[in-house]
């Protein structure tokens, strides 16, 4: 039973945009007197269904923007990917925790997919100088590379699929985010920040707790 008192904001799609077969960017307008943090999401109801969905867009933004990845039969993302410009819906206030501290340590931004998101809005808000390991299936898939780069001090794509040898991507590692970590994350004292699937945050936190205990771990699931 979804408690309607909750979504307490109205916003209207501006536009959808697709970035290749399954992931878009909804564009909404931004309520009045809306309040957010870089890295926090909002849970979006529509069609009577609620799920949670990341803002893309920095709190200063004049919009909101969200990056959906359509599942195969999924009902809130279908809703969304089908949804045109001028539909109406509700949204909470922005929640969680996956915020960027002022860190006293080196900063590790760990992505899979969507998952990328929450970084993205970081940057957009002004954070730079972390190390960003970005996983998805494919080099395509990597969005937002160019604008990460230039906020990164260390960029690291990581491509668990196929890819031509041509593809033109300084650093291109073909393999799982886990796998790169493994191989070249010496012990020490760091702050990870990771979001993506929840296999990606589970198989990462059990490495980190072994090679780097002091480790501290901020994370956002999605599956
Ligand atoms: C805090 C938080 C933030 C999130 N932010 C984003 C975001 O920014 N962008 C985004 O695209 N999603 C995000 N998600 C996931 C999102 O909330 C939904 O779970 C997702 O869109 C699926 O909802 P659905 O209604 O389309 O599918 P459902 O109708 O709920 O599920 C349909 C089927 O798909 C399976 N399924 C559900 N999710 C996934 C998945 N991710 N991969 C594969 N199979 C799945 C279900 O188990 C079920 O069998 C976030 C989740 C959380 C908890």
């Amino acid at each position: 039973m979804i408690d309607t008192v909750l979504f307490n904001h109205t916003v209207v799609v501006i536009s959808r945009d697709w970035l290749n077969e399954e992931v878009f960017i909804l564009t909404c307008s931004c309520p009045p007197g809306f309040q957010s943090q870089a890295g926090q999401y909002v849970s979006i109801m529509f069609g009577g269904e609620a799920r949670e969905y990341t803002l893309l867009s920095p709190p200063e933004a004049s919009v909101l923007r969200f990056l959906i990845k359509r599942i195969e039969g999924g009902k809130l993302s279908g809703a969304l990917g089908d949804c045109a410009p001028g539909t109406v819906f509700n949204i909470s206030k922005a929640k969680g925790y996956l915020t960027y501290r002022s860190p006293d340590r080196p900063v590790f931004f760990v992505a899979t997919g969507v998952g990328i998101a929450p970084f993205v809005a970081m940057v957009a808000a002004g954070v730079t100088g972390f190390t960003l390991i970005h996983g998805a299936r494919t080099v395509s898939g990597l969005f937002y590379r160019r604008e990460l780069i230039a906020a990164a001090k260390r960029y690291i794509p990581c491509v668990s699929g196929t890819f031509d040898a041509e593809t033109a991507v300084p650093d291109l590692q073909q393999r799982h985010v886990t796998q790169y970590i493994e191989r070249h994350l010496q012990p020490g004292l760091y702050d990870f920040y990771l979001c993506g699937s929840r296999t990606m945050i589970t198989d990462m936190t059990h490495l980190l707790d072994q090679r780097c205990p002091d480790a501290r771990i901020y994370s956002e699931a999605y599956s």
